[in-house]
């Protein structure tokens, strides 16, 4: 059986874990989670990044800090995880929900501005496959009408976007606030676990706050101050740092990982393009590619359903993505009753294939064969 996704483990993850039990401190904010956050702001242009026990976590620290209340409206695409609006949701916000593009599942960035309102105080933004949106044009309409953009770059570590002046910059780094995740099925893992980054220095001492329980001993334990209290709201966001000292194991090998990551998904490019019963990823000129997922989107549900079976037979597991939003069972009678069009037909549409970092070449292989075989039947 070739499964859909299994962890990586570079070696080392247990090591650390035993050398931070060791340290006689397993409770969060130390060495190992100041290792990471130092890494990530040192590698990639992040003015902060503060460790979280999920990026849904770092989600509803983004929608705290972004003041979110009752009577707000959020943008947020349909084709996405929960977790893009959830944190929202939590705040009382309405969730305005965006279409993608008709060939990319990222937000329509040209369909965002017929969204706006008076109300309107935030934009989150997903890039999907770990594929830049439109960020320049997205930075543009947020400025003219003064909201807050939220990268959820659950699946974008070690990705970019170039301006078109030539500037490249980390997903992540680029609007005022960004999540990131490490669940086991993303490219870099500690099981559960996840990271904000702050790029507007406005909001770095509260975030600090927020992840501490609503009290300021992040400044306590830098000697700032003499003693800690209670002074904002928050909750429980850090890690132990069990989680960090895994996830520190899996940052020294990233190179590595993304790198097998990328031959794997070129090879399925190689192997796959030029079929006329589905279409590949597309990579905007603006964007880098991070292996996240390899994904083919087939013309209607029942070519996709076929695929799944005929694979599933083969001992195969390919699996479909996210079901719209602006659908589901929890926010379709509070939705505005507009029609996503693109959105749902990536719901039907969309398929993934196995991508690990222990996929082998044979197995790899026989995967296209089967597709190819499929659809020639
Ligand atoms: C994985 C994912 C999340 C949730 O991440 P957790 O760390 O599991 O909370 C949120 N948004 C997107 C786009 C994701 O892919």
């Amino acid at each position: 059986m070739i499964p859909f996704n299994k962890p990586y483990l570079t070696g080392k993850e247990t090591q650390y874990i035993e050398e931070a039990v060791a340290t006689g401190k397993i409770s969060g904010n130390g060495i190992f989670t100041q290792k990471c956050q130092k890494f990530f702001e040192d590698n990639y242009g992040f003015k902060k990044a503060l460790l979280t026990t999920s990026c849904t976590d770092a989600l509803e620290m983004c929608a705290i800090l972004a003041n979110i209340n009752e009577g707000d409206e959020v943008i947020v695409p349909s084709y996405t995880f929960v977790s893009s609006a959830l944190p929202f949701v939590r705040q009382n916000a309405t969730i305005v929900f965006a279409d993608s593009y008709e060939d990319n599942p990222n937000i329509d960035a040209d369909k965002i501005e017929s969204l706006i309102t008076p109300k309107t105080k935030a934009i989150v933004i997903v890039h999907y496959a770990g594929i830049a949106c439109e960020m320049e044009r997205i930075l543009e309409i947020a400025a003219q009408h003064n909201l807050i953009v939220i990268e959820d770059a659950a699946q974008a570590v070690d990705s970019y976007y170039t301006f078109k002046d030539g500037t490249k910059k980390a997903l992540g780094s680029i609007g005022h606030l960004g999540a990131f995740s490490f669940h086991e099925t993303k490219n870099i893992i500690s099981g559960e676990g996840g990271m904000l980054t702050i790029n507007d220095d406005k909001y770095i001492h509260r975030a600090e706050i927020i992840w501490e329980k609503g009290t300021n001993r992040s400044q306590f334990f830098r000697g700032e101050i003499n003693k800690y209290g209670w002074v904002d709201t928050g909750s429980s966001f850090l890690p132990s740092e069990i989680i960090s000292a895994f996830l520190w194991a899996q940052l020294e090998n990233l190179e590595n990982i993304q790198q097998k990551r990328l031959e794997i998904w070129n090879k399925y490019y190689e192997g796959l393009k030029d079929n006329p019963n589905f279409s590949l990823p597309i990579i905007p000129n603006y964007a880098t590619n991070n292996a996240h997922m390899f994904y083919l989107v087939f013309k209607n549900i029942d070519d996709r359903t076929t695929i799944i079976k005929k694979l599933k037979e083969n001992g195969i597991l390919a699996v479909f993505h996210y079901l719209s939003l602006h659908k589901s069972d929890f926010y379709n009678e509070k939705h505005d009753g507009r029609i996503l069009p693109n959105s749902d037909h990536f719901e039907d549409c969309l398929l993934r294939l196995p991508l690990f970092y222990e996929l082998t070449a044979d197995e790899q292989f026989e995967i296209i064969d089967k597709i190819s075989l499929t659809i020639n039947e």
